[in-house]
């Protein structure tokens, strides 16, 4: 068999230590890998490359398509975007596969029985990065969910489930509150879930879905979330399998794949041969079906479920009267390796299709939906605090076409007719609709800008307020 270039970082705090003891392994076992090494975070970060990466390591990515990644650090504060986030959208990664599994009873876990595949969302909601500060007080971070976004995570999501002979999907959403970014999310999962048939469907409101999980994992199969949720639950459902460090996952696009662990790089355990190097191994394992050399990942896996079994454990699922051996990283490879060709006795064994099963998503249309701009909301800075006087000053702005509706705070309305509890900061939408119901032009929302500028006001921002066939495209104020 010829050998696959992969491209590999060896990352940050723990990585290279983890990176080792798993190139280690899937060598030993037959791995066929053509490595390209690549220098991508913090040592990056610091030679004043403010992304991480450096384009020679682009090229790298481009041509190998694969990408076996250990986790880096992110230097907290401005100024460094996480390059976790921009490979997943750049190289257009926009579906992340974890696996999450209980090892009882060779793993201490409250959860005995658990083995839920989360599909978290990688390319969109918050993690656009788009923030802004407006005022002395407010700061903004978009939430930005588009429809072909939705369909290809659900697609996959249901894809995934066909191919892995899993029986069912729940999606998590909060779309009780976020109706429009969290309602698409949740109206793609219905329409899409329609086509398979054979799959169980459910929806959960993501607080009460989330708390399900930690509690009584066994109920679900696969998961299907936005991107905020999908990160922060994959951690939860991976640590309550007994450690975080026990979950690999796969980001999977059109044109690459990165694989990784899910854990970060964990700086306080690095350089004592401490972490567990299950995760990134478990990462690996997906690389190598993705890539084709399914015998190779089963024997990989095989040797060491038997590893976990025997009870040869790192330090963070090491447990009295349950482990046998209490190792470091590098012992924990050689345990591995020394059982290949070995199964679990008592585990699942696995068998993997010696062939790549590469899912593939189409976006079946994309379609054009007519639009109206019927108005628009006009974000103020404004010090005051009465929403009176401010209602009153601003109705003056009005004009023929655009006539003020409401104004709300932190998205609560607060004129006219607004309470004297609620609480108000700097920043202000007044929103302005024609009265007709008629569409505008963008001169009219110019002509009324001009006015709030001659009234001295300090706009910050506008948001259009449009109908989509007719429909709504924005939601009420509270109170409204
Ligand atoms: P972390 O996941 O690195 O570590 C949290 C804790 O989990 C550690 O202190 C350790 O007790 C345990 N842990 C994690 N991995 C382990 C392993 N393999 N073996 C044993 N124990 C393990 O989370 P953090 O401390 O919040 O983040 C540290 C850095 O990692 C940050 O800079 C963050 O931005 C980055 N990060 C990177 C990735 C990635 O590269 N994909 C993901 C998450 C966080």
């Amino acid at each position: 068999m010829s050998k696959t270039p992969i491209t590999v970082a060896y990352g940050d705090g723990i990585g290279p230590e983890i990176m080792q003891a798993t190139l280690d392994i899937l060598i030993a076992a037959g791995a066929q890998l053509a490595i390209e090494e690549i220098e991508i975070g913090e040592k990056v970060y610091l030679k004043g490359v403010s992304t991480g990466i450096a384009d020679s390591a682009w090229e790298s990515l481009r041509r190998t398509k694969v990408f076996l990644k250990a986790p880096i650090t992110t230097p907290q504060g401005s100024g460094y975007k996480s390059l976790n986030v921009t490979t997943r959208k750049t190289l257009g990664l926009y579906s992340n596969v974890r696996p999450c599994v209980s090892y009882h009873p060779y793993v201490k876990s409250k959860h005995p029985v658990m083995d839920v595949v989360i599909i978290r969302e990688n390319e969109e909601d918050l993690y656009a990065g788009i923030e802004h500060r407006q005022t002395s007080e407010v700061y903004q971070c978009l939430k930005i969910i588009s429809r072909p976004g939705c369909e290809k995570i659900v697609r996959y999501a249901f894809e995934y489930a066909i191919a892995n002979n899993r029986k069912k999907v729940t999606c998590f959403t909060k779309d009780n509150i976020m109706k429009m970014t969290d309602g698409l999310f949740h109206q793609v999962f219905d329409e899409i879930g329609a086509e398979y048939p054979t799959i169980e469907k459910e929806h959960w409101i993501v607080d009460i879905g989330a708390a399900k999980l930690a509690d009584t994992p066994e109920i679900f199969d696969m998961i299907v979330m936005p991107n905020l949720y999908g990160d922060i639950l994959s951690d939860v459902a991976a640590q309550i399998t007994g450690s975080v460090g026990l979950a690999g996952s796969a980001n999977i696009g059109d044109h690459c794949a990165m694989f990784e662990a899910i854990h970060g790089s964990a700086p306080r355990r690095a350089g004592q041969n401490l972490a567990n190097p299950s995760g990134l191994l478990l990462g690996g394992v997906m690389m190598l079906n993705h890539i084709g050399q399914g015998n190779i990942a089963s024997k990989v896996h095989n040797a060491w479920l038997k590893t976990m079994e025997d009870g040869v454990h790192t330090y963070d699922v090491f447990a009295e009267g349950v482990s046998t051996q209490k190792v470091g990283t590098k012992e924990f490879a050689q345990a591995v390796i020394a059982r290949l060709g070995q199964k679990p006795t008592t585990l699942k064994t696995i068998d993997y299709p010696a062939e790549s099963k590469r899912i593939k998503v189409e976006i079946k249309s994309r379609p054009r939906y007519h639009k109206d701009t019927i108005g628009v909301d006009v974000f103020l800075n404004w010090d005051g605090s009465s929403a009176n006087e401010l209602g009153d000053k601003v109705r003056l702005c009005s004009t023929d076409k655009l006539k003020l509706v409401v104004i709300s705070n932190r998205g609560v309305k607060v004129y006219p007719d607004g309470m004297p509890e609620t609480f108000c900061t700097d920043h202000w939408r007044c929103r302005f609709e024609n009265p007709d119901s008629k569409p505008i032009m963008h001169t009219d929302i110019i002509e009324l800008l001009s006015k709030v500028n001659e009234a001295g006001f300090d706009f910050i921002k506008t948001e259009n307020l449009c109908l989509f066939e007719g429909k709504k495209g924005y939601t009420l104020a509270q109170g409204q």
